[in-house]
Order: structure tokens, then C-alpha cells, then sequence
């Protein structure tokens, strides 16, 4: 049988750096514990319209398309800035996602012992935090029509944006959500705001019913995703697997980010319908940018985007054991101290650069 395909798209700024140390990790298991994978390079975003004039060529969609992973670094920069949109690095990202269909973005917040402190929040309210955040990410109110800018009747404009939501983009994203919590800790909270809105009021009942009829054996809660955004600030630990839509999804998932402290500690996921191989289409990312205020000095943390090789690891290749094991080695570096600049709290550390990160963690 063919080795697993992994398709790398480094990108821009930091994000050849950051993939370079998980090019490290992917060539130690293959030496190591004997799990191959096929790995693809290519260009996205500023680097590939530097040589092609596009952000991301059709030649380069295919492969994602065929890939059983795509990890992808980050795309953008200021000597981009002046492009026309339709060919600025994002929209490299944007096709991507779009065309692999990708509607559940998986974004966890874990707190690492050795970092409880970097958190805005007391160190017992985030210690041991792990929670899963699961954003709707291709319809909604970002997308919904009509929207535009109108003249109004009184010689004035109006904006208008529409917030829509079918019972199968509802049911797929909570499926995703309920398969998520059974590997974890079997409970789901849904959030919406079913009191003042109608996509609200079907989003809560869709989701109600993909419990009853398909998941009844993980524990389902509902909140207005107000009252949640509250509770994640509070109390975060009461969460598992939270499943919310495009545009709360975006608020919520950032403010679980800040729980944890660094941007350079954030993994994420964005995963599709599965294919034939019974994998979903999926790509994994860090959830920071490119950089560029550090790119090329050796500075940025890596392990951002070596835990999202870990959640490639858990989602795409079912190796959850191999998942937890990287999971680990980044624990077991920070409580020795191995810190990169943006982990330099006040009670100090070790400095590491990107690179030595990296090979701390692949020994560890
Ligand atoms: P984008 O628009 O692509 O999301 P952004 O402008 O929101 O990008 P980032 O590129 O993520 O933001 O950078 C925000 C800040 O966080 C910068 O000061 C950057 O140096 C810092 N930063 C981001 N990622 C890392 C990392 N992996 N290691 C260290 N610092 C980082
Ligand atoms: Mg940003």
C-alpha cells in the first residue's frame, strides 16, 4: 500500500521557517518509528506569484486536492501589500479552503503546565486547560447573499450582510463536532444565539437532532453564544468540544486562543467531507501569519506548526498515539525551560532560536 501523501505549502515569512522543523519531526518518525509518509513541496501565496504570477496555480490545487494532508505554513507580507486583491497571498489560502470544501475548522486551546503562567487569566483557571473549539467555516453570514452596499431610500447607503444557515451545513459541522468529543471527553456544548435569531433557532435544533438521531451517547448542552464567551473567560475547563457558527466561531475561537498565551503555541485544522480513503479532506495550519516583524532572524516558535502536524497525525492518519508522543515532547521542552522570544515571560528561560526548538523537541 502507498505511504501516506502529505503536500507541504510552506508559504511566506516565517512560515518556511516554522516548516522546517517539521520537516525534522516528519523525517524522525520515518526513521525512527518506521512511519513513512510521501512529502510533496509546492508554492502558495507571495512566493508562488513571485514565480508564477498567481498565488496558488492550478497545478498546485490538483495536488492539494489529492494529498491526504496539506500542511501549510503561512502566506502574505508587506511587499505584497500592493497587489490587486485577486491575486494577493490570501486569496491563495482562500481557494484552497474554498475549493477542498473544508467547513469544520478545528482550533484547539491547551494550556501547557510550564506556560499556565503566560496566561492573561489565574494560572487555576487555565492549568490543564484543553478544550476544542469547532467554527463553521464556509457559510454563514460571510457569505450569505444578498449582501453589498445599497442606496438607501432616504439618499443614504445601507450595508447589508445576511446570516444563513441550511440544515445540512448545520448537521455536517455538528457531525464533525460529536466525532471530535467521542475521541475526547464525549461532550458538546453548542452555542448560538436561538433567542434573537432565526439561523439560531435552526442551528440549535439541527444540532439537537444530530444528537438524538446519531450521537445520543455524548452529552449535548446549548448556550447563547454571549452567555459562552462569558464562560470561556471564567470557567473554561467546563468545556470539551464547542461547536459554533462562522461568525461567533471566529470571536470565540480567538478569545479561547488568548487563554494559552503565545500566538506561536496555536494549531489548527480545517477539515472536509471524507473522501474514498475515509479520510476528510483536510488541511492543518498554525493560526498565526507570516510575521514578517521576525521573519528570517531564526526567532519564531515553531510549535505552532509542529502541534498542527500532531493534529494531522490524530485526524488524518489516525495515529492518535504518535500524535500524543509529539504532544508530549513539546510539554517535556517547555518544563525544561526551552523557551523562544515570544515565550520570554518574566520568570525567564532558556533561549532557544527556531531551529533549536525544533531539535529539542525531536529529541525530546
Ligand atoms: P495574518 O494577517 O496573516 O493573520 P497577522 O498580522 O494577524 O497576520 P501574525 O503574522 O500572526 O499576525 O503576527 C502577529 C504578531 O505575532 C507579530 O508581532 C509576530 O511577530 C508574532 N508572531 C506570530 N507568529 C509567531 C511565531 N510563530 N513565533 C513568534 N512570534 C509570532
Ligand atoms: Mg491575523
Amino acid at each position: 500500500m502507498a505511504n501516506p501523501s502529505i503536500l507541504i505549502l510552506a508559504g511566506d515569512g516565517i512560515g518556511p521557517e516554522v516548516m522546517a522543523e517539521v520537516k525534522k519531526i516528519i523525517g524522525w518518525f520515518g526513521d525512527k518509528r518506521g512511519i513513512a509518509f510521501d512529502v510533496t513541496e509546492d508554492l502558495v501565496g507571495g512566493s508562488a506569484y513571485d514565480v508564477h504570477g498567481t498565488p496558488l496555480t492550478d497545478e498546485t490545487m490538483a495536488k492539494a486536492q489529492a494529498a491526504d494532508a496539506v500542511l501549510l505554513g503561512a502566506v502574505g507580507g508587506p511587499k505584497y501589500d500592493v497587489l490587486d486583491f485577486s491575486v494577493k497571498p490570501e486569496r491563495g489560502l482562500l481557494r484552497l479552503r474554498k475549493e477542498m470544501d473544508l467547513f469544520s475548522n478545528l482550533r484547539p486551546a491547551q494550556c501547557f503546565d510550564a506556560l499556565a503562567d503566560f496566561s492573561s487569566l489565574k494560572k487555576e483557571v487555565v492549568a490543564g486547560l484543553d478544550i476544542m473549539i469547532v467554527r463553521e467555516l464556509t457559510s454563514g453570514v460571510y457569505f450569505g447573499e444578498p449582501r453589498g452596499i445599497f442606496p438607501d431610500n432616504e439618499g443614504g447607503r445601507v450595508g447589508v450582510n445576511t446570516q444563513r444557515y441550511t440544515t445540512d451545513e448545520i448537521r455536517r459541522v455538528a457531525r464533525s463536532a460529536f466525532e471530535l468529543a467521542r475521541r475526547r471527553g464525549n461532550k458538546v456544548c453548542s452555542m448560538e444565539k436561538a433567542n434573537v435569531m432565526e439561523s439560531g433557532i435552526l442551528w440549535r435544533e439541527e444540532v439537537q437532532w444530530v444528537h438524538d438521531n446519531e450521537y445520543p451517547d455524548v452529552e449535548l448542552s446549548h448556550m447563547y453564544a454571549d452567555a459562552g464567551a462569558m464562560q470561556l473567560v471564567r470557567w473554561p475547563k467546563q468545556f470539551d468540544v464547542i461547536v459554533t457558527d462562522n461568525l461567533f466561531g471566529d470571536l470565540l475561537s480567538d478569545c479561547a486562543a488568548m487563554l494559552t498565551g503565545s500566538l506561536g503555541m496555536l494549531p489548527s485544522a480545517s477539515l472536509g467531507a471524507p473522501t474514498e480513503s475515509g479520510r476528510p479532506k483536510a488541511l492543518y495550519e498554525p493560526v498565526h501569519g507570516s510575521a514578517p516583524d521576525i521573519a528570517g532572524q531564526g526567532k519564531a516558535n515553531p510549535i505552532a506548526c509542529i502541534l498542527s502536524f500532531a493534529m494531522a497525525l490524530r485526524y488524518s492518519f489516525d495515529l492518535g498515539e504518535e500524535a500524543s508522543r509529539v504532544e508530549r515532547a513539546v510539554e517535556a521542552v517547555l518544563a525544561d525551560g526551552a523557551r523562544t522570544a515570544d515565550l520570554m515571560g518574566p520568570e525567564g528561560g532558556v533561549p532557544v532560536s527556531t531551529a533549536g526548538m525544533g531539535d529539542l523537541i525531536v529529541q525530546a
